[in-house]
């Protein structure tokens, strides 16, 4: 065994003892039922239950008792403060006694006041049920929540890392955490085919990329799972596989700081110097809990290190998308899937929401009806704002709701979702009063130079809001512009730069959508395909 791998060993063994096992292996992600613990989001007697919790006004002066609410005055907290703050959260979602109210409009009033300075960055998993600021039960404005599919960072251009060294830089974010999750349908896929030596998706899929990250990352769970006899000989059970895919949880969230410190020379000073932390954990459907495992054993090592971007795998030239859509799925056609986050946003606005916040218990594979991008400050949870069940929503999120990089993981996420869960509607979501592109704007319109990744694709949407507005426009509305202007971009960026969903776009099959938020009244407006759709398909 070597070093990394006992290192690892050791960090895990302490773990083994509090960690629960993932349900057996069910039917695979195309079938799964989720009837019998619908009563955990649901259901009567936990509406019943937010009746009878305190009132909005009560609730806000607990907050401001806690932490004073004006979190955009604040100075960005010290790392080991943040540490404190996310786990005295995790403890109130675990006993039930959450302070955050979501569905209030006092708070949503409130929140949108407020400026930017996140005390923490989390990346989490796009199929993770609970909604990440349930899970700390944070405050608005605490932490800026990111998911992708598998809490992966794969690609050194990809937004994972442009969004954190946004964040870090520009919002003066100290804390990056990477949380990982027990059930995770992502990881368990992996195994899936890992275990079949099946190939997921051909060269030209962004896909691919997660899937050779993952699978790196399913051959080290199974070195470390053999040198503890998890699992014998090369033939493996239904069961091995499901013990294997939570080995893989826990290396996969290690393999993810390691990647962030090697493709960041920005993390890897920030770190360097102390000014940020950058920690993993890990969350337990089950209980609720999360386990914080601290920085990656061979930090230091890492951070010495100047290793090269590794190259990017390709075989070109392949007629079209080889991977199989799910059977069986009955997924709703885009225009219903619409409809219903539609009538779900109408239930929010008006504050006759149905489903209650995310509690913990819930071990079922997420199985979503479609997938949305969004961006990373929104300050509610996409669930929260179209009245889903956790789970109902495939989501992801990073800084300014972007597609940075055609290989990077917000790609192959949304490829995932298409092609694992046979989602047939991608949404991009935009929002009002967005940190990223308020700054874009700000700085288009004092002539200034943009730099870092995310900064200049933004800037380039600002001047076109400003040269579509003319001259004398104000920051509201050059902003709004430019939110729009965006969500249209990173559409056209998907269609254009991802094969197996243009060609999925071209058949019928799947269809991509876009929406801005507007947090002033929590109403979503929806604004439909790309305009120019049609000329897009085509000549892509
Ligand atoms: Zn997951
Ligand atoms: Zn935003």
């Amino acid at each position: 065994m070597s070093w990394v791998f006992s290192k690892l060993a050791s960090k895990f063994g302490e773990l083994r003892s509090s960690t629960s096992t993932l349900p057996s292996p069910g039917p695979g992600l195309e079938h799964l039922d989720v009837s019998d613990d619908e009563s955990d989001y649901g259901s009567e007697d936990s509406l019943t239950s937010t009746d009878t919790s305190p009132s909005s006004d009560a609730r806000s002066a607990a907050d401001a008792v806690l932490r004073g609410l004006d979190v955009g005055t604040e100075e960005p907290m010290h790392p080991a403060d943040v540490l404190s703050l996310l786990q005295e959260g995790n403890d109130r979602f675990v006993k039930g006694t959450s302070l955050a109210v979501r569905r209030n409009d006092v708070v949503r009033r409130e929140i949108v006041d407020l400026s930017q300075s996140p005390h923490a960055a989390i990346v989490g998993c796009s199929d993770c049920q609970a909604p990440l600021e349930s899970i700390f039960d944070s405050l608005p404005g605490d932490i800026f929540a990111f998911k992708n599919a598998g809490n992966t960072c794969i690609h050194a251009n990809g937004s994972m890392v442009a969004s954190l060294e946004f964040c870090t830089e520009e919002l003066g974010c100290r804390f990056i955490l990477v949380l990982g999750h027990r059930h995770c349908g992502v990881l368990l896929d992996a195994c899936k085919s890992h275990a079949a030596k099946q190939k997921s998706g051909c060269g030209d899929c962004a896909l691919n990329g997660l899937q050779h990250d993952l699978s790196s990352v399913i051959d080290q769970a199974a070195e470390l799972a053999s040198s503890v006899s998890l699992i014998s000989g090369d033939r493996r059970s239904a069961d091995d596989i499901v013990k294997l895919s939570e080995r893989a949880v826990e290396v996969n969230v290690f393999q993810t700081l390691e990647l962030l410190l090697r493709f960041s020379e920005t993390i890897r000073q920030n770190v360097r110097s102390g000014q940020v932390e950058l920690q993993a954990a890990i969350f337990d459907e089950a209980s609720g809990k999360v386990e914080f495992l601290g920085t990656h054993p061979m930090q230091e090592e890492l951070l010495e290190s100047s290793t090269p971007v590794p190259p990017w795998p390709t075989e070109k030239g392949k007629a079209s998308c080889c991977m199989p859509l799910p059977k069986n799925c009955e997924v709703p056609a885009p225009k219903e899937a619409i409809e219903t986050l539609r009538l779900g946003n109408a239930r929010y606005v008006a504050g006759v929401s149905e489903n209650t916040q995310a509690k913990p218990g819930r071990t079922a594979i997420a199985n979503p009806f479609c997938s949305v991008l969004a961006c990373a400050d929104v300050r509610v949870p996409v669930d929260t704002v179209f009245d889903m069940k956790p789970g109902d929503i495939f989501v992801m999120r990073n800084a300014g709701n972007t597609c940075t990089h055609a290989a990077g993981s917000i790609m192959s996420s949304l490829e995932f979702s298409a092609m694992k869960f046979g989602v047939r509607l991608i949404l991009i979501l935009g929002h009002t009063q967005c940190a990223s592109i308020t700054g874009a704007v700000r700085a288009c319109m004092a002539g200034q130079a943009q730099s870092g990744r995310l900064s200049r694709s933004l800037g380039k949407v600002a001047q076109e809001a400003a040269d579509q507005l003319g001259e004398g426009v104000g920051l509201a509305r050059l902003s709004l512009c430019a939110v729009k202007l965006n969500v249209l971009q990173t559409m056209e960026i998907v269609l254009r730069h991802s094969r197996p969903i243009r060609e999925l776009a071209q058949s019928g099959r799947v269809q991509v959508q876009g929406a801005v938020y507007h947090m002033e009244s929590g109403c979503v407006e929806f604004l439909g395909p790309l305009p120019n759709e049609t000329e897009v398909l085509v000549d892509a």
